[in-house]
């Protein structure tokens, strides 16, 4: 492999000590450390399409010394590797110093099939689970099977679904143990051990800029703003405050965007810390993340915050806000008034509020009328949604069999089309079809004959309306009991369904007759299990 010199990394300051020992680290952005030897590391999957575009890779992904590389066995050659600082508010209260516990980065990559001599495209590449660094605090630095299967088939799953992320390439068994007690409950068992490695053009995170402006670093702070702008937003042209001010404007833009997507597919992050916010608008760091089966805006899967459900589906977007607020706070310093920060916190609201609508029509197959149609018709859209959402939570409702089914629907000249085609066409979106009667059934109703009106005044021809939904309106998606049960083969050695998931969610979009078994309402074991609809930290 051809580790380069990454000249963002290089303008950053460095942990003076380059010890593994869990401490407090007050100066530099990064430590170099090293990873601990795996017993006997073992190739799982490999993403092989995305290693192949890297090109960077003397050997095939299946060579040992590949899989050395990937597993933290084999050190490369170039540079040391090393484990980031940062800081992070948790669950809404400033947690201090953070930085990577158990991901540490092996050195960069340039990607050959994308890059031109002047602008090559740099990845850095982290390991996930491959040992204690100086950030672990008391946590053992390992990653376990069942987490690094989620965040594997995520990662590329989101990927495929156009929803901006990190990367993986490969995902390796390394031999070992490792203690963890799933849902904090007094019962530790071992686990089979993992390493993830994944890539991004880089892993700074909002609690990264945090962290210098707790400890009053003004000049780390302004050091690390300058490389980030420098180096990732190569548009924004000015210098001083000018540009800290654009550069907030632009992540709150992409952070808007983000969340936009994570809404139009049902996904639901789980622990949207600001030290899992990236800066680049990616989705990063996949711990305790689900997929809204039946359409509900107040479901968290994570069970560390059931109570507060502060990360809830339907406040991913206020979690946001929140965010940028603590970003805003940590560039005051630099930026040195408050009215541009605002303006950037203003601009996530407008974009957020004008993106959700126009995502929601196109999911609903009215995007045309929206863009061409004057006020009146944007009103009538934006109630038409506002009722879908409520209609949708009347009865248990699968939110991607119900988006995808919905393009099916026929604009017929008959006078009441509904009831055949919600006896027809949606029926199997319904988890409780017999809850289809009364006030539901009236609701259902009037809905759709809402519909149906605006779909007359678009005047779209239903195949065309057809096409346009199924672009966005994924069929498969990761749903949590399918992760799950690749999850529990793996823990037998059987890998043959994170290989056939993998492959399932490469094409997210696509019809797939012979996995049309995947296009099906959760089943009921699933309802309540560990895994499914209930995850922890503990990964
Ligand atoms: P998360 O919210 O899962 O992204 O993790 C929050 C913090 O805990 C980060 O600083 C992680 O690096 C750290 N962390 C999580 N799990 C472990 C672990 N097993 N060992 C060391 N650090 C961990
Ligand atoms: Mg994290």
């Amino acid at each position: 492999m051809y580790f380069v010199a990454d000249p963002f990394i290089e303008s950053l300051s460095k942990d003076p000590s380059s010890s593994n020992r869990p401490r407090m680290v007050p100066h530099g952005f990064y430590s170099e450390v090293t990873p601990k030897q795996p017993t006997h590391p073992k190739l799982i999957h490999a993403n092989s399409k995305l290693f192949k575009a890297l090109g960077v890779f003397k050997k095939e992904l299946s060579d040992a010394k590949t899989i050395g590389l990937l597993s933290g066995q084999l050190l490369p050659k170039e540079r040391s590797p090393f484990a980031m600082n940062y800081g992070g508010h948790q669950f809404g209260q400033w947690a201090g110093q953070l930085g990577d516990g158990r991901a540490i980065h092996l050195g960069s990559v340039e990607e050959r099939s994308n890059s031109t001599a002047s602008h090559p495209k740099l990845w850095q590449l982290q390991l996930k689970g491959a040992g204690p660094t100086p950030y672990s605090r008391s946590a053992d630095g390992f990653a376990v099977l069942r987490s690094s299967i989620r965040e594997y088939l995520c990662s590329e799953a989101m990927q495929a679904l156009g929803v901006p992320t990190t990367r993986v390439l490969s995902l390796v068994g390394t031999g070992d143990q490792v203690l963890r007690d799933v849902m904090y409950n007094g019962n530790p068992k071992y686990e089979p051990g993992a390493i993830v490695a994944r890539l991004a053009p880089n892993f700074i995170r909002f609690g990264s800029f945090e962290l210098p402006a707790s400890r009053d670093q003004k000049t780390a702070l302004k050091e690390l703003t300058d490389a980030c702008i420098a180096h990732y937003f190569p548009e924004i042209k000015y210098k001083g405050p000018k540009a800290y001010e654009a550069f907030f404007e632009e992540v709150c833009k992409r952070t808007a965007s983000l969340i936009i997507h994570w809404q139009r597919v049902g996904f639901v992050h789980g622990v949207l810390n600001t030290d899992n916010m990236s800066i680049l608008g990616l989705t990063i760091d996949y711990g305790p993340y689900g997929w809204l089966e039946p359409y509900d805006p107040d479901w968290t899967p994570n069970t560390t915050d059931a109570a507060q459900r502060r990360y809830r589906f339907g406040n991913q977007s206020q979690v946001g806000l929140w965010n940028l607020y603590q970003l805003a706070n940590a560039l005051y310093p630099i930026v040195g008034e408050t009215t541009a920060l605002e303006a950037g916190l203003d601009a996530y609201k407008e974009a957020y509020e004008k993106g959700y609508l126009e995502m929601m029509a196109k999911k609903v197959g009215l995007d045309l009328l929206l863009k061409k149609g004057d006020k009146k018709e944007r009103n009538a859209i934006q109630q038409l949604i506002s009722t879908l959402e409520n209609t949708l939570c009347l009865t248990e409702t699968d939110m991607t069999i119900f988006f995808r089914t919905l393009a099916n629907w026929e604009t017929t000249s008959e006078k009441d089309p509904q009831i055949k085609q919600i006896f027809g066409t949606l029926y199997k979106a319904f988890y409780e079809p017999k809850e289809l009667q009364g006030s539901v059934l009236r609701s259902w109703k009037l809905w759709l004959a809402s519909y149906q009106e605006l779909l007359e005044v678009q005047g779209v021809a239903d195949r065309e309306r057809q096409q346009s939904m199924n672009s966005v309106n994924p069929k498969y998606v990761l749903r949590n009991y399918m992760a799950q049960m690749a999850i529990e083969a793996a823990e037998q050695e059987d890998y043959s369904m994170v290989h056939s998931l993998f492959e399932l969610l490469q094409k997210p979009y696509e019809e797939q007759v012979s996995q049309e078994r995947w296009f099906a309402k959760r089943p009921d074991w699933a309802k309540n299990k560990v895994g499914c609809s209930q995850l922890s930290c503990s990964s």
